[in-house]
């Protein structure tokens, strides 16, 4: 069975997508079988992972609707020419475009509106390790789809002054749904992101999130780099565009990190 993990936190800019894209394309290099489910209409997740956001034929949003199957949405990551190794192994995109934002309304007079993600991917379950979801910057019924879903959110967070503020209300809403609707869903832990060692405030936030969340953060940090950035303008997650670069190291060692986690579970 697949473990399903969101990568949420209702702050947009964040690094959810590019922890999600990163993160997807370092588990497959690591040998994980992987599928990343794109569930925010911006689409980002969808095109830094290679695929033309509009030329899906189905994308998750008709998966939501019960008009397709994940079987018939899915494609795989594409690159070629542009990418440092055009051979590094590749990953399952259920993709989304704009489409999805009419999702949000046409779903609420579906039956079981939260679990409709969660029942289709119950029919791929046994096709990859790792399920990944990029949630949209809200507590939406899209990212109620993603946690209904999930065993575990992945939390990407920046070592901000507010950080911890923000984080109260996720993991509040993480418990409202762990007690109502996933009895399963737990946070696998903090990822921090967009770090800076030169910066003293960020150590500080740093050392603030281990106090509170203890073992919950995760040991990797993820630097700030320009790499990072770039990698999606190329339509490629940074670890295909530039596999030495910092970041794409990072992720690679997150990617390890996580796999060692959930043996635990
Ligand atoms: P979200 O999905 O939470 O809105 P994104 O992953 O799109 O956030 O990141 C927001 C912006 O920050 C993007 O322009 C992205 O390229 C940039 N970014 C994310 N992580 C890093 C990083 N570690 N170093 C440098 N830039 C980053
Ligand atoms: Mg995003």
């Amino acid at each position: 069975m697949a473990k399903i993990f969101c990568v949420a936190n209702q702050k947009g800019g964040v690094g959810k997508t590019t922890t999600t894209v990163n993160l997807s394309a370092a588990l497959a290099a690591i040998g994980q079988r992987v599928l990343m489910v794109d569930l925010d209409p911006q689409g980002n997740a969808t095109m830094g992972s290679g695929v033309d956001k509009r030329q899906l034929a189905n994308t998750v949003y008709d998966v939501l609707l019960g008009e397709s199957s994940i079987a018939q949405a899915r494609v795989s990551s594409a690159w070629g020419e542009a990418a440092a190794k055009p051979q590094s192994p590749k990953y399952h995109v259920l993709g989304a475009n704009r489409e999805l934002a009419g999702a949000e309304v046409e779903l609420v007079s579906l039956a079981q509106r939260e679990m409709r993600l969660k029942l289709a991917l119950q029919e791929v379950d046994t096709e990859y390790d790792i399920v990944l979801i990029d949630c949209p910057p809200s507590l939406s019924l899209l990212t109620l789809n993603g946690l209904c879903s999930a065993n575990g959110v992945i939390v990407p967070t920046q070592c901000e002054y507010f950080a911890l503020e923000g984080l109260t209300d996720l993991v509040n809403t993480i418990k409202q749904v762990h007690a109502n609707l996933n009895h399963d869903l737990k946070i696998i832990g903090l990822l921090r992101v967009m770090f800076d060692p030169r910066i003293t405030l960020q150590m500080q936030v740093s050392d603030q999130l281990k106090a509170h969340f203890g073992d919950k953060v995760f040991n990797t940090l993820i630097p700030r780099n320009v790499r990072l950035a770039e990698a999606p303008s190329y339509g490629l997650p940074c670890v295909v565009f530039d596999p030495s670069a910092k970041g794409s190291l990072a992720f690679i060692d997150f990617a390890k990190e996580l796999v060692v986690r959930f043996e635990s579970f």
